[in-house]
Parts: structure tokens; C-alpha cells; sequence
């Protein structure tokens, strides 16, 4: 395959030439989904690069491309390459979305019975995907890169970076190094039960974990940006804290909110008692003006703190009873059916008889 890595040459359709055991028709066995914004340097190299990988796996896959609203010609670029490569699928996103939003798009388009993601800057290594996919093969649900050698600027990316992962890792206690890795592989019936808004793409693996996933992190390659520029500043950092707020959230208190916002309206309740029995008291006992006791101010705001708090609570159980009634969301995961019909496949669950 030599003459796939050579990036000069224009690149031809591997799969025409019976080099590949693709057969794009059918559901392939991997989908490979990449989201580009602004990577007209990088489509080529990329689709050359992957396409040997994939090759060297032996395995059929399609490679879905997200372009997410490019302005510099990836469009373009993307649009002839698919002429020559059946494997290659487009989704033409109609403006910029954001990185999470490109990967989601292309994980509801993809196909495969395992998808991979992966960054579209060929900073992640094409060649570290035939590993993940043998630990899924191995029984895996999930395999995350950890970039031991990251290649970027120390000071806006790396060391923010580690300390975000150290206070994710310390706040979810999911034992990660790496969350910004897009480089991951993982089975379609976990990929189907992601719901990625914001920054959520980078809690991938901790999302799924929480819905049984076996993951596995291991150690992945990254290599510095040759073409186009980073999209990301220190500005990030921010935003995946927020993020983190509401993934710790859902975690714990998603289906039961009462849990949180009930404790919370007992603790205002409670405080509020004990500053009007005080302020009682003081008045009974002391002679103290309760108008000008500023313990009564604060027996009346944690009162209606509490009547919030509560309130709060229960609109959030409504609304875990409506997400799971009306949108089909269930509040379990199986992994595997034994003795069931074999049914169309649609919902990715195996299947076996005992
Ligand atoms: N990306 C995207 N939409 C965006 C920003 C980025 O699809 O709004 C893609 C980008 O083209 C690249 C990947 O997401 O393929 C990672 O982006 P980048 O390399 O800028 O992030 P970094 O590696 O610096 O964290
Ligand atoms: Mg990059």
C-alpha cells in the first residue's frame, strides 16, 4: 500500500481496484466518522491515510465526513473525493455547528456495526484504529485514546487540559487521563444511546460508562497540526466545566431530581424553622423586636427557598417521566438478548440463542 501514504500523488479509489475488501453497500462492519470545519489541506492526506488503515484491516467500512459549514473549500474537495470513493459518505451540515454537533450528525448517519471517531486534522493516528477495533472485538463496548505525547502548546492547551481531566476525573470518580482524545471506538448500539449537546462529545466515555459500557482507555499517538489552524482557545476550558456540571448532574440525579432538590428544600425548611423559633424566642424571652431581628429575614427567604427547592423538584420528576414516556428513552441498557427472536438489527443489541 506504499503509494497510498505517498500524499503527493492524487488519490485513487482503492476499493475499485479490488485492493480493498469494501463492500459500501451493505451495512459495513465499521464506520469511521470525521468532522471537518475548515480543513481543505488536510481532506486528501486524511482519505488516503484512513483508507490504508482500514485496508490493512481487512475489514468493510465507510467512511462518513461531517463537513460542518466550511467556508475554504472542504466542501468541494470532500464532493470530488466521494466521486471516486463509494466508501466515502457526506453530511453536508448547513452551517457551522460546533465539533460535538458534527460527530453526532455523523453518528446517526453511520451504518457500521462499530464506529470510530476521529479528528479530521490528522492529529490522531489512522493506524491506531485496527487496535481499538481488536479490543472491541475483544469484548470491549468503548476504547478511548489516551495521547501520552500530546502535540500542542503547553501552556493554553496541555496544562489546562490535564487540570480539567484531573477535576472531571476527581468529580464524575471515572478514572480517566484523556477525555479530549476524539479518537475513540465503540459499538453502535452505545454510539445509538448518546445524546451529545455542547462540549458533551469529550464525556463520551463517561456517559456510556454510566450506562454499563466496558471501557477501556489505552495509549494512542497524536501528532502535531501540519495544515489549517486549531479552532480552540483557553475559552474551552471554561465551557467543558460548565459541561461538567451538567454530566455530574445527570448522572446522579437525572432520573430522580427530587433527590437533590428536595434535599435541598428540607436543609431551607429546616433553617427556616429554627430562625423563626429563635427569633420566637428572643421576642418571649429577650424582649427583642422581631421586626428588627434580621434572624426573621432569614427564617422568610429560606422559607420560600424551600417552597423553590421543592417545587423545582417536582417539575423535574415530570419531566424525567415525560423524556422517558414520550421520547422511547428507556432507564436500563441490556447488552445482550439470549433466545429472543432475531429481530431487524435496527436497535444494535446482540442476539444469541443459549
Ligand atoms: N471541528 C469541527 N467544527 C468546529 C470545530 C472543529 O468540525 O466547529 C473539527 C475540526 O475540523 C477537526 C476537529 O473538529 O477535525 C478537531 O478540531 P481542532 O483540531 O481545531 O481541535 P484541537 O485538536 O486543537 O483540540
Ligand atoms: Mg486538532
Amino acid at each position: 500500500y506504499r503509494h497510498f501514504l505517498d500524499f503527493a500523488t492524487p488519490p485513487s479509489a482503492p476499493n475499485q481496484k479490488g485492493i480493498c475488501v469494501n463492500s459500501p453497500d451493505n451495512p459495513p462492519q465499521v464506520s469511521i466518522v470525521v468532522p471537518l470545519y475548515n480543513e481543505i489541506d488536510n481532506v486528501v492526506p486524511l482519505h488516503r491515510r484512513l483508507t490504508t488503515a482500514m485496508c490493512g484491516d481487512q475489514r468493510s467500512y465507510e467512511i462518513v465526513a461531517v463537513d460542518d459549514g466550511s467556508m475554504d473549500g472542504t466542501t468541494q474537495e470532500l464532493l470530488q473525493l466521494s466521486k471516486r470513493d463509494a466508501a466515502l459518505k457526506l453530511v453536508l451540515l448547513r452551517r457551522n455547528f460546533g465539533q460535538t454537533a458534527a460527530m453526532f450528525a455523523g453518528i446517526q448517519h453511520a451504518r457500521g456495526k462499530y464506529i470510530v471517531t476521529i479528528d479530521g486534522d490528522l492529529q490522531n493516528e489512522p493506524d491506531d484504529i485496527p487496535v481499538m477495533l481488536k479490543k472491541l472485538d475483544q469484548g470491549y463496548d468503548l476504547v478511548h485514546g489516551w495521547r501520552v505525547h500530546r502535540q500542542d502548546g503547553w501552556l493554553l492547551r496541555k496544562l489546562p487540559s490535564k487540570i480539567a481531566n484531573w477535576i472531571i476525573a476527581k468529580v464524575t470518580k471515572f478514572p480517566v487521563r484523556d477525555l479530549g482524545c476524539t479518537l475513540k471506538a465503540f459499538r453502535c448500539d452505545i454510539a445509538r444511546e448518546l445524546e451529545l449537546y455542547g462540549e458533551m462529545h469529550r464525556f463520551i466515555p463517561i456517559l456510556a460508562h454510566w450506562r454499563g459500557a466496558r471501557c477501556l482507555e489505552i495509549p494512542t499517538r497524536h501528532h502535531p497540526r501540519r495544515f489549517g489552524q486549531t479552532k480552540y482557545g483557553i475559552d474551552r476550558t471554561v465551557r467543558v466545566v460548565l459541561d461538567l456540571i451538567t454530566v455530574k448532574y445527570m448522572l446522579k440525579y437525572f432520573a430522580s431530581p427530587m433527590k437533590l432538590f428536595g434535599g435541598l428544600g428540607m436543609i431551607c425548611g429546616l433553617m427556616s424553622l429554627i430562625a423563626f423559633a429563635v427569633t420566637g424566642g428572643m421576642k418571649w424571652f429577650g424582649s427583642v423586636d422581631m421586626t428588627g431581628n434580621p434572624l426573621l429575614l432569614l427564617a422568610c427567604v429560606t422559607a420560600v427557598a424551600s417552597l423553590q427547592f421543592f417545587s423545582l423538584g417536582l417539575l423535574g420528576e415530570v419531566n424525567a417521566r415525560i423524556y422517558y414516556a414520550n421520547q422511547d428513552k428507556k432507564s436500563y441498557a441490556v447488552r445482550e438478548l439470549v433466545n429472543f427472536q432475531p429481530a431487524n438489527g435496527e436497535d444494535g443489541i446482540s442476539r444469541r440463542a443459549a
